[in-house]
């Protein structure tokens, strides 16, 4: 079997690398080792910034009928006894905010965002996907990557130009290439409850997406599923506790007590064993190799930024295998991918070590009994998911964007705080255009190419030299931009432009 690209791992960020690649024309092999999607949640929240790229590849409709459809009234909140216990504090859901995008975060099942682009893909010719694939081996030579693995009970092979590892936490491809990861260690066990229980009616005045019940000696995280009867709980493995000391009836029992509500059957649907231990690979790229996802990358569950992160990673990755592929940019274009990539990781790695840092404090000075103390810490969280910095305001320095020499505007609070700005590096700020006759945001008009923006009076070519491939898009020609002065947010005249990559982000600037 021949490719030009091998995706091993059949995940959301496995499936989202292959889809973007097939969809750009490429030849892709996916290998999956499971033969469907796991039905047991893991992921729960979609961010703004990914809900942007699912738009612009025309899924976010499919993805957002998964959505939670009842109105949350909280982020987060803290509890004392049960579920309708006392509110020791509660992140209220932001007010939906058009400012910066018309997309927003939402809260949805990982199995429903898995299912729609398995869809997807399985719509797309370019991508042959085997199913039940279990990746065996994997070795590279200077012009090819070569793996070896079982299928139905056979051995098989395939090679391809390039391989990209999405085969989640504890990625063969990864240990197979002697990558080391670096992180704090395990800081703890847990097994995800995964459970129906007509309760979401019970909850008026506090449903949230994410409940952290305390008691006098224990503590319990909820997750709404569905805002109604399907729910998750992580229940904390103390000492050497395995998944093994848990039947359904006794998980019912924990279950029961630590929900306070009365009179409800409990069905334990599945209960999945994970640990906290996040890490970085120390490099995402060997040869012909390339980390995505969790591969790459695995960052504290608290904040709900895991999968995010690893979808826009493939986001970065996928425009710029297809176009070395294609000839359309050198080799030395993939370099950029761990240069933005391992950076913006980082980034989003301490940020959501520090949400996990703030929710272990909180539970551990509840624990001791110090309920005014754990009141005054929830008080001051600030954190409750992705904020729009975490989210729109990574910045790219790398060889794939051209600095025109302004300096960035920094926001104080980086993780909370955004300042739109076209300069080279950052997310190209989304504003609503008039093209063809339809009323769409700039980000439908992005599809898998390099975008010109260009002001009325610009030369069509100012671009041309470091990108012969773009789509030049004219002010008044193509589009009209509608409401936000879009020149001023870009920073151009009318003579001026932007040029926007694949993935959304400014490649270069011409006042
Ligand atoms: C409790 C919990 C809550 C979370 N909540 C959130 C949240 O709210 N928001 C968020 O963004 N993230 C969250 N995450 C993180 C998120 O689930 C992961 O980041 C995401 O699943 C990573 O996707 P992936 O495609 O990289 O890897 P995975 O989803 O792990 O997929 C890897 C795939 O590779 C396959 N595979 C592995 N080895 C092989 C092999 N040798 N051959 C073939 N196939 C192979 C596996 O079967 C699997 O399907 C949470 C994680 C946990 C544990």
């Amino acid at each position: 079997m021949r490719a030009d690209v091998i995706v091993v791992g059949g995940g959301p960020c496995g499936l989202l690398t292959a889809l973007l690649l097939g969809r750009q024309g490429i030849n892709t092999l996916l290998l999956e080792k499971h033969p469907q999607t796991l039905n047991h949640p893991k992921a729960m929240g979609v961010t703004a910034r990914t809900a942007e790229i699912l738009r612009q590849i025309g899924l976010l409709d499919d993805v957002l009928i998964g959505q939670m459809a009842r109105h949350a009234d909280a982020v987060s909140q803290w509890l004392k006894g049960g579920l309708n216990g006392e509110v020791l504090g509660q992140s209220t859901l932001p007010k939906p905010d058009n400012r910066f995008s018309p997309c927003h975060g939402f809260h949805c099942p990982q199995p429903h965002v898995e299912n729609v682009l398995r869809e997807a893909v399985a719509q797309c010719s370019q991508v042959t996907c085997l199913y039940g694939a279990y990746v065996q081996d994997v070795s590279q030579s200077s012009d090819s990557v070569q793996v070896r693995f079982e299928l139905n009970g056979n051995q098989q092979a395939a090679n391809a130009k390039y391989l990209v590892a999405a085969d989640g936490d504890q990625s063969f491809v990864r240990r197979r290439l002697g990558i080391e990861r670096h992180g704090p260690g395990e800081l703890g066990r847990f097994l995800s409850v995964y459970f129906k229980a007509d309760i979401g009616d019970q909850l008026s005045g506090r449903l949230a997406y994410i409940s952290n019940v305390l008691g006098a000696d224990w503590f319990e995280m909820f997750v709404a599923v569905n805002g109604k009867d399907l729910w998750l709980m992580h229940h904390y493995l103390e000492g050497d506790e395995t998944a093994g000391n848990y039947d359904s009836v006794a998980m019912q029992k924990i279950v029961a007590s630590a929900l306070g509500v009365a009179d409800v059957d409990i069905d334990i649907i599945s209960m999945n064993p994970w640990v906290m231990s996040p890490a970085i690979a120390d490099r995402w790229r060997e040869g012909r190799v390339f980390l995505v996802g969790d591969a790459a990358a695995r960052v504290s569950p608290a904040g709900g930024l895991g999968m995010n992160n690893g979808l826009q990673s493939a986001h970065n990755l996928a425009w710029k295998l297809a176009h070395v592929i294609e000839g359309h940019q050198g080799a030395s274009l993939l370099d950029s991918y761990e240069a933005e990539r391992l950076p913006a990781a980082r980034f989003t790695f301490e940020n959501s070590s520090g949400n996990m840092d703030e929710t272990f404090g909180i539970v551990m000075t509840a624990l001791t009994g110090d309920w005014d103390k754990a009141r005054e810490m929830i008080g001051r969280s600030r954190r409750s998911g992705a904020g729009y910095g975490q989210d729109f305001g990574i910045v790219y320095d790398s060889g794939a964007v051209l600095p025109d020499g302004t300096d960035a505007q920094t926001p104080i609070d980086v993780v909370n705080e955004y300042i739109e700005q076209a300069r080279p590096g950052h997310r190209a700020p989304a504003f609503d255009v008039k093209a063809g006759g339809k009323l769409l945001s700039s980000i439908d008009m992005a599809g898998y190419q390099f975008v010109a923006w260009l002001g009325a009076n610009a030369n069509e070519k100012i671009f041309t030299d470091i990108c012969p491939h773009a789509r030049s898009l004219i002010e008044g020609r193509d589009f009209e931009a509608q409401v936000r002065d879009w020149k001023r947010l870009y920073g151009i005249t009318s003579r001026g432009g932007v040029l926007v990559r694949p993935d959304g982000y400014v490649c270069a600037r011409v006042s």
